[in-house]
């Protein structure tokens, strides 16, 4: 007889952790053993800047750059003394969880490794000053190095129309943010790898609520409404003498630390150029490859998933115009002035792609015209854009507000 609930105990994905700490006797300086230590130490100088190259410290870190990252941060901000968390456990929990990232182009270790430090950065934003508790700190880059995990580089959208097991799972509803969690407090069940053992119960409960929050939060369809509602938390923020924020209750801290982790999470379009376009690379690629199964499958082709016919400028003028700049202007107004610089990035990076389109032979005639000072044309390359993104979209009014915007671009 099957008993209730049984066949939905288990959550696909999870292996048993090994442990990968047993025969150290010392750990290493940033947390994996590997021949390049002192070139690894020299890109940690920059460990606290919005700057830093994930892509080198992946090069060095021996395939393991979350655990490098994680280890080298929780260190400087004394997290692991602070939650008595057993190093080794630490180490364990981290390598466990990332072999749990897949190799799929743009969602795996390297993204997740980019996240935590990116939030690890906002939360040293002057405005935020002391205001968040080691336990709020602790689970904001925990949040971030988990939110991905077991992510197989296909959209929630792709999973419901391939009516896959996960959608089933998880009725339709955030389903690959659902999973995520769900894989990585099942890794922290064992207790090779819990690396919360130290916590009192309390802070525990506390800790898994957060994390769940600010996870789900990171799925795409809550995009409008989280901004919307910062939008008004910033109208109406009150600030400390001192200049920090003041926030009074769970809701208006979970909100700025859920916006904090959906700002790192779309923070590509905001670093340095040459780091932007790698990642833009990736996440197309993992795009095309969505678009391949769904054209060998006899589905739509999601929006910029079809290799053959996709303008990748266009898509990242729209992504940063309709999504990355209204969220990280709000940010900017929320911290004000301390994401002054990130935002310049952004702009000259959305000019750059804007720049990179490639024009239509009458975009091109109607451009020479205009140099000519023979016609109206102006806005005329722009308007025959066609951008579409990979999002959906939850509310009624949000998604009437999308429309509008997809519109223009029409
Ligand atoms: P996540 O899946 O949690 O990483 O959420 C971030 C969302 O933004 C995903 O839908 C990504 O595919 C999308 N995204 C991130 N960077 C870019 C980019 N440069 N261009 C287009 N979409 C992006
Ligand atoms: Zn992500």
């Amino acid at each position: 007889m099957r008993i209730a609930g049984q066949s939905m105990s288990q959550i696909t994905g999870v292996k048993k952790p090994l442990s990968h700490t047993n025969s150290l006797t010392k750990l290493p300086k940033h947390g994996v053993e590997t021949p390049h230590e002192d070139e690894l130490d020299k890109y940690y100088e920059e460990i606290d800047k919005w700057g830093l190259d994930m892509f080198k410290i992946a090069e060095c870190a021996n395939k393991h750059p979350l655990t490098s990252i994680m280890y080298t941060i929780f260190k400087a901000r004394d997290l692991i003394k602070t939650f008595k968390i057993p190093s080794k456990k630490f180490i364990n929990f981290m390598i466990t969880l990332e072999e749990h990232y897949l190799d799929v182009p743009y969602h795996n270790c390297l993204h997740a490794a980019d996240v935590v430090q990116s939030v690890h950065v906002l939360l040293l934003s002057p405005a935020l000053d002391s205001v968040f508790t080691d336990l709020e700190i602790l689970t904001a880059l925990f949040a971030a190095a988990i939110h991905d995990v077991d992510h197989p580089g296909v959209t929630n959208q792709y999973l419901i129309n391939s009516s896959s097991e996960l959608a089933l799972m998880y009725n339709d509803e955030s389903v690959l943010e659902n999973h995520s969690l769900a894989v990585a407090f099942k890794v922290l069940q064992q207790e090779e790898t819990d690396i919360f053992v130290n916590l009192s119960k309390k802070q525990r409960q506390t800790l898994r609520k957060m994390t769940i929050d600010m996870v789900l939060a990171t799925d795409m369809s809550k995009h409008m409404s989280l901004l919307a509602d910062l939008k008004t938390m910033v109208e109406t923020k009150k600030v400390a003498g001192s200049g920090v924020l003041l926030l009074d209750n769970y809701t208006e801290r979970i909100q700025v630390l859920q916006n904090m982790l959906h700002c790192a999470d779309l923070s590509n379009p905001t670093k340095q150029l040459e780091i932007y376009k790698q990642w833009c690379e990736l996440v197309m690629e993992e795009f095309f490859q969505q678009g391949d199964k769904e054209r060998s499958l006899g589905l739509d082709i999601s929006p910029m998933c079809d290799r053959y016919n996709a303008t990748i400028e266009k898509s990242q003028v729209g992504f940063i115009d309709y999504i990355v700049h209204p969220l990280w202007e709000t940010w900017g107004d929320l911290v004000h002035p301390d994401a002054q610089e990130i935002l310049d990035t952004l702009e000259d990076n959305r000019d750059w792609y804007h720049s990179m389109i490639p024009m239509s032979p009458t975009a091109q005639e109607l451009s020479a015209q205009e140099a000519e000072g023979v016609g109206p044309v102006r806005d005329l390359a722009a308007a025959a854009e066609k951008i579409k993104f990979q999002i959906t979209l939850e509310e009624p009014e949000d998604e009437e507000e999308y429309e509008e915007s997809a519109e223009q671009l029409e």
